[in-house]
């Protein structure tokens, strides 16, 4: 009796009442009625994800790269304390006794140095245009079919050939810079812009300083103010110092020495004056060129009537810049000027200034 009774009892399929029934059957057509919406919600979601990556890659692509020709380490004539000095390339002076040729051209170039030259032949090898020739066993280098690929530097072990310019992110100058960052902190230094004119490359010098300032960094920017207001106005916020320099204070000689007119540099100066900026003039004295009388008694009357300037750095004539031009086979308007001050004449041209300023004036 109770075996047949559980028999029939197994054999039977439980009854399902009509209500829960119809629940389970709504529950399968939210579902099919729900499937396109969340499949529609993962779209969205994964379309999201997509613009936030295209958007962070279009940052990427569209952050301002700078053509960058040296870093210089534990520089100390750039600013207070101990500094990295980024130098760009490019510049809208062409000062007769620039000590910086190489950062004129807004192009990559290539420094040879013959004497450096061991004659292994490897930057022969590789050159698209046969630059690089051998004459009477003598290397020639034909600049005139170059076309700056860079591809002979990588090859040359012995460094007579070098690439001048190399295109770096905000990123990549940051990197470089803040591994001095506990040298900055105990010396009071920091960061240089320098040139080359570093306002020609403005939004890349502007990023630059803006990160910079993040870090917590002393920032410096060396400029020759021919830019105009509008610029150095956006880089107010970024910049402690302005090493601003002053080449020469007669118009038609500014204009013969440097290719430039006074004129917008003046106008800079006043504007940084008016918006609260700090400036160290910088003054590179010429024998034979600037070294007048008349020059220095008007870079006394420069510091005098703006308050922004707090010192005055003279820099004498260095014809560094001769074997330089040498290098990337561009000729020196000063090439036959040889001479350079003595340390009595420049100590001279500095008790001149002194004389007719308060403001501390000093060898840079
Ligand atoms: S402003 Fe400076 S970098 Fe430019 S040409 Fe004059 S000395 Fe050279
Ligand atoms: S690679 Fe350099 S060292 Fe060798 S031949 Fe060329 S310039 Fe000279
Ligand atoms: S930079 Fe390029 S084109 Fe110019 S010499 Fe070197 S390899 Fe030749």
């Amino acid at each position: 009796m109770h075996n047949s009774f559980n028999h029939q009892f197994q054999n039977q399929k439980p009854r399902i009442p009509a209500r829960q029934k119809k629940l389970r059957h709504l529950d399968k057509v939210k579902k099919i009625i729900a499937l396109p919406y969340l499949i529609y919600n993962g779209l969205l979601k994964k379309e999201a994800s997509c613009r936030t990556l295209l958007q962070e890659e279009n940052n990427m692509n569209s952050a301002p790269k700078g053509l960058v020709f040296d870093i210089m380490k534990f520089a100390i004539h750039d600013g207070p304390g101990i500094r990295s000095a980024v130098f760009l390339k490019g510049c809208p002076l062409h000062c007769h006794w620039c000590h910086n040729p190489e950062s004129i051209e807004s192009k990559p170039e290539i420094s040879f140095i013959p004497n450096k030259c061991i004659s292994c032949g490897y930057c022969m090898r590789v050159c698209p245009n046969t630059c690089h020739q051998l004459r009477d066993k003598q290397h020639v280098y034909i600049r005139d079919n170059c076309s700056r690929c860079g591809r002979c530097t990588t090859e040359c072990h012995a460094r007579a050939l070098e690439l001048i310019g190399r295109e770096m992110s905000v990123d990549e100058v940051m990197g470089e810079v803040l591994k001095d960052l506990p040298f900055y902190q105990t010396s009071g230094g920091g960061l240089t812009l320098s040139g080359g004119e570093p306002m020609l490359q403005f939004e890349f010098s502007l990023a630059l300083m803006r990160e910079a300032k993040k870090a917590g960094l002393h920032v410096c920017l060396e400029t020759s103010g021919f830019s105009t207001g509008e610029r150095y106005e956006e880089t107010l916020p970024y910049v402690d110092i302005y090493l601003f320099d002053v080449k020469e204070s007669d118009p038609q000689k500014h204009l013969e020495f440097t290719g430039v007119p006074l004129e917008p540099i003046l106008n800079t100066l006043e504007f940084l004056d008016k918006h609260g900026a700090t400036i160290f003039l910088r003054c590179p004295i010429i024998p034979g060129l600037n070294a007048r009388d008349d020059h220095f008694e008007a870079i006394g009357r420069l510091a005098n009537s703006h308050k922004a300037v707090a010192r005055i750095d003279i820099e004498p004539y260095h014809p560094l810049g001769i074997s330089k031009s040498d290098r990337i086979g561009k000729k020196s308007p000063l090439a036959m000027l040889t001479r350079f001050p003595e340390n009595e004449e420049s100590e001279t041209w500095i008790k001149k200034i002194q004389a007719l300023t308060e403001k501390p004036v000093s060898l840079s």
